[in-house]
């Protein structure tokens, strides 16, 4: 028996339609009945560090293991309070950035934020930055996402410095830092607080 090989280009196994399917069309099927969050784009961004954004992807889905989310599944906590001010009750919200700690380490990197009349949220945070990008360069606003990420990286790691090793700082300045390098060397951007 034969089978004839057609060389009509539209005569072939296809998939959905598509004469010629890549890879993203498999990977777009995949996750097709997944929840889509407006805020992606902005946690991966194109420059992203995988570090920084998957602990600003954990924040915001809520999986940082704060003091309130340990309460809630029954998890014996010491001190409920926040590590930073010692005030407030410790959840995600106040980490980042409704403490006066995490708030002025914010400022401090990105001034703008000094204009808002509330304390942002991570998720306000990123929505403020994406909005650059109606005035500055695609750079500018990808740096900016990829501090903000790598601050919530550094805030969370010094929260857990203190509470796990007892490296409390009572000053109030933030003693947070770190630098970071980023772009092309023209357009390096060097933060050291
Ligand atoms: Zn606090």
């Amino acid at each position: 028996m034969s089978i004839p090989i057609a060389s009509d280009s539209l005569k072939h196994i296809g998939w959905d339609n598509l004469n010629i399917a890549k890879f993203k069309d498999f990977y777009l099927f995949y996750f097709a009945s997944d929840e889509f969050y407006d805020w992606h784009h902005m946690v991966w961004h194109k420059y992203h560090s995988l570090r920084y954004s998957a602990y600003a992807w954990l924040a915001l889905g809520g999986g940082l293991k704060t003091s309130d989310v340990l309460i809630a599944r029954n998890i014996p906590v010491l001190d409920r309070y926040c590590s930073f001010c010692h005030t407030s009750l410790e959840t995600t919200t106040h980490l980042m950035f409704e403490c006066d700690y995490s708030f002025k380490v914010l400022v401090k990197l990105i001034p703008s934020f000094q204009t808002h009349f509330f304390r942002p949220t991570i998720y306000l945070a990123l929505q403020h930055i994406d909005n650059f990008a109606r005035t500055k360069s695609k750079n500018f606003k990808n740096s900016l996402l990829l501090i903000l990420n790598a601050l919530v990286y550094f805030l969370w790691m010094e929260r857990n410095n203190r509470r796990m090793f007892w490296a409390v700082d009572d000053d109030d300045s933030p003693d947070i830092s770190f630098w970071m390098v980023y772009g092309q060397p023209k357009e390096k951007l060097i933060l050291d607080l």
